[in-house]
Parts: C-alpha cells; structure tokens; sequence
C-alpha cells in the first residue's frame, strides 16, 4: 500500500475527527516507555571525549596512585629518630647527600645522621621515613640544621594514599565528571567504556511552520518546538541525528503522509514527531505509526499532553509530541526524555531539582486526568500560573517549575504542601 491511501474502513486506532474512544493513563504509558527502553550497547571513548558520558562498566583500580611514597612538601627527606627534639635553641646537624626531584629520584640510600634535600611529589629515599619542610631548618653548605623535630610519617604520602590497586573507583552508571577523568588517567586508563549515546531524529511537522527563529509572516509561525526539543535531547543524552542550523531545518518535515513517513522511517533510535499526532483531518502522524510498525498508545489521560502517542517502527522508539509547545515540552518530559534517558543508561527520573513548599493559593484539577501545572516561587510559596493554555509557551518560561496533580485527585487547598520540580 502507498503510504498516503486511505486505510478502506477506518480501523479503530484511526481517531482523526472522532476522538479519542479511551484515553491511557499515565502509568500504562510509562510502563510501555520502562519496557522497551533497555540500555543499549556500551562503546569506547577517550577520556578527551568522556566527559558527562555513562559509564557502562565499573572501574576497578590495577594499581597503587602513587606507586611511590612521595614528600607532601618541600624540605628534607630524613630519619625523624636523628632529629628528635631538635628546636631553634637546639638546632641538630644532618648531613646533605643529594637531592630527590619530581620524576627524578636520588638514587641513595639514607643512612643515619643524613638527609635529602626533597620538593614536593618526588620520591622519598630508602630509609627516610619523614620530610621536614624547609621552612623548619637552615642550610649551610653540605650541612643541615634542623630546628625542630617531626614524628615519623610526617609529611610523606605514602603509596596507595590515593587509589588503592584493585578497590572500585567509578560505579557503573555514574555520569562522569571532569575529575572522574583525571582520576581514570592517573590509574593509566587513556579510553573508557560508555553506554552509546541513542540516535534521535526530529521530526518536525506543521504546513504553518517556518524554520526555527524565522521572523513570522502572515499566518506563518516559527517553529519553536525543534529549538526546544533539540535542547530537552541534548539535557538527556541523547544524539540528534540531523546537523542543527539556523537557515536550513532538515527537521521540519511538510504535513503530508508520504514526506512523514519518509521522515519517521529515517535512521535513528528515537524519533520525536512534533505535531500532526493529534484527531484533526491533517494529523497524519498516529496513522502512519500505525502502518509503519505498531502505534501502541494514542491518547492520555493528562493535561496538557493528552493527544500525545507511542509506538515503534522494527525497534524504534517514535514518541508523538502534540504541536502545541506546552503539551510538547510536557509529553517530552513525562515520556520521550525518560526513554532517552534509559536508553542512555541514565537513570529514569526527572533530571529537575524537587523542593516541596505550601501553596499560596488553592490548585485546581479534574480528576481522571493527570495535571501539569505550571507555577511560580514566592517568599517560600507555590504560586499556580492561571493561564492553562497548552499554546502558551511562555508560561513555562515565567514558571519557576510544575507540579504534577495525580489523576486521582481533584486539587489541593491553599496550604497544601506540594512539590514543586524546578525547571532551572
Ligand atoms: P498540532 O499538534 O499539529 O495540531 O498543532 C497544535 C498547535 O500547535 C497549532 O496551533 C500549531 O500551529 C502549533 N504548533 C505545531 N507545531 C508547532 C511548532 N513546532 N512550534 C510552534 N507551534 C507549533
Ligand atoms: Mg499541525
């Protein structure tokens, strides 16, 4: 069949202008998204590369850092017993028989009554066993004075102090950090292994739609979904398959089913298809879903959000995000974002900080349906924003954060603690 005939009787997924029959809820479709985001394969990257990537595998230390008792300061390198109580009224006199540089150790053995003249990371001498710093002692020609003692120990680091061989250092499933990759450098590891980033196409529909950032003109408006999205895929770990650019959208895809399907079929782990996914005669994008592979839930229980769907196409994951940027954003966050984030070897959970505060007014919520609402902080309390509109982007970027009203509850009196994820 050609991707744009018409199915002969309308099959009973086929919603456009009828509505929605049964709306999912909320937890069926995370439950799909938790079954069919499985971790995927793991690859090798420079620590040059690593940084904020997945660990895919634990670390296990196969050495000692340092693999040498090392000064902690500089001065000199000598037996504690030869100076013991040494003071300025009472300086002692050690011998100097050389010196122990950083990568460049004296090769001499100290033997009672000498010392070594040592800076800070070069390696201890046999025999000595504490470092006074220079500050504590004089230096006269070949002689040292030393004008305090020092317990033995003192002032060395000593072998393994840092990483001990063979002790975990990085837990599987850690984010790695910028120190994390010094840390893996100086156990010698120059590459590491990470979870793969998962492939993710946009796929941008809308006949009203310019390229992002375009001045709009007449009943033309910029795209403000791929912007978006193409930040919300980056936050989570995902990779966008298409080059991002200001002039040319490779992403935004025209609202007919040939140029969808062509689109939603393109490689990639994930698709995200903003717009068209809704009941209306031009939303195409839940139909082809369905042809293509297996459109597996149409329509949720939420607001906004609610024409949002899922399916696959072989094994990947196409996420239907409705047009309107709120709902967008929302269906992203609750569905799509956690799905890259599994895939990724992330955890599932919001990456948005979570503060729990009393409401300043009462929020109100229809139950059967799960809310997204969008509120301010003020003088430590929850302030709903009334607009409820899912076209009003800009309510988000006036929001300090949401809150999430399950569907089983009909609100929260003013007062009512909440909890507030923060955008920021
Ligand atoms: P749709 O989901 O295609 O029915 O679109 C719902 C509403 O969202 C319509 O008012 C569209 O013009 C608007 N819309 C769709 N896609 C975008 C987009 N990428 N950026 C901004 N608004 C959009
Ligand atoms: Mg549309």
């Amino acid at each position: 069949m050609h991707a744009s005939d018409p199915p002969q009787t309308p099959p009973q997924w086929d919603v456009r202008m009828r509505g929605f029959q049964r709306r999912s809820t909320v937890e069926e479709a995370l439950a799909w998204v938790a079954e069919h985001s499985k971790p995927g394969p793991l690859e090798t990257v420079s620590i040059w590369q690593a940084s904020g990537r997945v660990l895919g595998q634990s670390v296990t230390s196969p050495i000692d850092v340092p693999a040498f008792d090392r000064a902690m300061m500089d001065g000199y390198a000598l037996r504690a017993a030869d100076i013991q109580g040494a003071s300025s009224y009472n300086p002692l006199k050690l011998r100097i028989i050389g010196e122990s540089l950083p990568g460049r150790p004296c090769e001499r053995q100290l033997e009672r009554g000498e010392a070594v003249r040592i800076m800070t990371g070069a390696p201890v001498p046999g025999g000595g066993d504490s470092v006074l710093p220079a500050e504590r002692c004089d230096e006269h020609g070949d002689d040292l004075l030393a004008q305090d003692d020092v317990p033995p120990g003192k002032n060395i680091g000593r072998t393994g102090e840092d990483v001990r061989s063979g002790t975990l250092i990085l837990r599987a499933g850690r984010q790695l950090r910028p120190q994390d990759l010094g840390l893996l450098s100086s156990i010698g590891h120059s590459t590491v292994f990470v979870h793969q980033r998962p492939k993710v196409r946009l796929v941008i529909t809308g006949h009203e739609l310019l390229p992002a950032g375009s001045t709009p003109r007449g009943v033309q408006i910029a795209d403000a979904n791929g912007p978006m999205l193409a930040s919300l895929v980056e936050r989570d770990g995902g990779s966008l398959v298409q080059q991002r650019a200001t002039t040319v959208d490779d992403y935004l895809v025209d609202d007919n089913p040939d140029e969808l399907s062509r689109a939603m079929l393109g490689e990639a782990d994930v698709v995200l298809v903003s717009g068209g996914s809704s009941v209306g005669r031009e939303d195409h994008a839940p139909l082809l879903l369905a042809r293509h592979g297996e459109l597996a839930i149409h329509g949720i229980a939420m607001r906004p959000s609610s024409p949002a769907g899922m399916g696959r196409i072989g094994s990947k994951l196409v996420f239907l995000l409705p047009g309107n940027p709120v709902s967008c954003l929302c269906a992203y966050d609750f569905f799509a974002g956690r799905a890259i984030r599994l895939l990724g070897g992330r955890p599932a959970d919001w990456p948005y900080r979570k503060v729990r505060l009393p409401l300043a007014r009462k929020l109100v919520s229809t139950v059967g349906r799960v809310d997204y609402c969008r509120v301010r902080l003020e003088t430590e309390l929850v302030e709903p924003i009334s607009i409820s509109g899912a076209s009003v982007l800009s309510s988000t970027t006036r929001a300090d954060g949401f809150v999430v009203v399950p569907a089983d509850c009909e609100g929260y009196p003013p007062g009512a603690e909440v909890d507030v994820w923060l955008y920021g």
